[in-house]
């Protein structure tokens, strides 16, 4: 018997990811691209997202935990991957047993990474402004990383979306003194939007993750970046909901009319969140929109199908999933919108 077919799919456009890879690419001038694969993938599915890359040149990777390294599987030699999350006790057996480089965010890492003596080159993240991971700069300079063969000295932009924020300046500053203070084989301090302000920003390597999965990670990526993800989900039933009467949980919405509603297989635990209901969300047949009707449940959607010419049970509608649109209807962040589509989706690379 063969597997059952999920009444969901995620249509992944491999040039369009490509595309934007290389997009990146070039605005990050002479230094090197590299891709952020961490969750998965942004929920696309990590593997697919390494073998594309790499066919495509991409040479550095960036999950982060051990357990998305090992997830991965094998990779050839000529890739690099980078654990962001560091090196926690409980990850010095995976990371002897890796080839994957920690990235050291805290004195006490670089000293379990020194005692581990595994006699292999580690990054380093210093915090210059953020306040998330890292070393702090005194730290960076006090003589903890001596003896450490550091591949990459990074960090990592706090407000690199806003062009006019005064701390992507500072950032940058702090980050050209610790290159002078700190040999490294390289430096990298910008991410998707990072790369947006300018090669000023981008040092030896860059970092992008949502702008290659299709989110606009600020001014300057529209028109440039190409949709990546398209899901779509199967209709379970097409029914008339008679004038008057109410769709869907708590019974928010009424029809004015009769009218075709189409009950699709997907819901909020298929990261299709409350903030796509009624007013917000929509599906597309062949284009023409759809809109939620009522309350998104768990599992299933009501939309109107009323302007759809010939929609039947059991054809599929796209969801309006446009990350930078998405996100303004739903009031969810687009890495939100990518990170959540759940297990249930089949993924399809085209
Ligand atoms: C997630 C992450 C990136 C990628 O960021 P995007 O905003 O998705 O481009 C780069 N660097 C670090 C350290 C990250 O945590």
């Amino acid at each position: 018997m063969t597997a059952p077919v999920p009444p969901l799919r995620i249509d992944i456009d491999s040039a369009a990811l490509v595309a934007n890879w290389r997009w990146f690419a070039e605005a990050s001038g002479r230094a090197v691209c590299g891709a952020a694969v961490k969750a998965d993938g942004y929920g696309l599915g990590a593997r697919g997202v390494v073998d594309r890359l790499a066919d495509a040149g991409c040479r550095d990777f960036f999950v982060a935990t051990w357990a998305e390294a090992e997830a991965l599987g094998p990779l050839a030699d000529a890739l690099s991957l980078s654990v962001l999350h560091g090196l926690r006790a409980e990850d010095a057996e995976a990371a002897l047993a890796s080839r994957a480089r920690p990235v050291l965010n805290s004195a006490a890492m670089v000293a379990r990474w020194k005692a581990l003596g595994a006699g292999r080159a580690c990054d380093v993240m210093i915090d210059t402004g953020m306040n998330r991971l890292g070393l702090t700069p005194e730290e960076a300079r006090s003589g903890l990383l001596d003896g450490l063969e550091i591949d990459t000295l990074m960090s990592h932009l706090a407000c690199a979306d806003e062009p006019g924020h005064p701390l992507n300046e500072q950032q940058l500053f702090t980050f050209r003194g610790l290159k002078a203070a700190i040999p490294a084989r390289r430096y990298s301090l910008a991410n998707s939007a990072g790369i947006c302000l300018g090669q000023r920003y981008a040092f030896g390597l860059t970092r992008p993750g949502l702008g290659l999965y299709g989110g606009i990670p600020g001014p300057g990526a529209e028109g440039h970046v190409r949709r990546v993800a398209r899901p779509h989900a199967q209709i379970l039933q097409v029914r008339i909901v008679p004038r008057d009467a109410t769709v869907g949980y708590g019974a928010t919405f009424a029809a004015p009319a009769a009218m075709r509603v189409a009950i699709l297989n997907v819901g909020y635990a298929d990261g299709y969140l409350r903030g796509f209901g009624e007013g917000r969300g929509r599906a597309l047949a062949g284009g023409v929109p759809c809109p939620v009707l009522g309350r998104v449940s768990m599992d299933l959607l009501a939309v109107d199908i009323g302007a759809a010419q010939d929609v039947e049970e059991g054809d599929w509608l796209e969801l309006d999933y446009d990350p930078a649109t998405a996100s303004i209807a739903s009031g969810l962040s687009q890495y939100e919108l990518l990170t959540s589509l759940g297990r249930r989706y089949q993924r399809c690379w085209l």
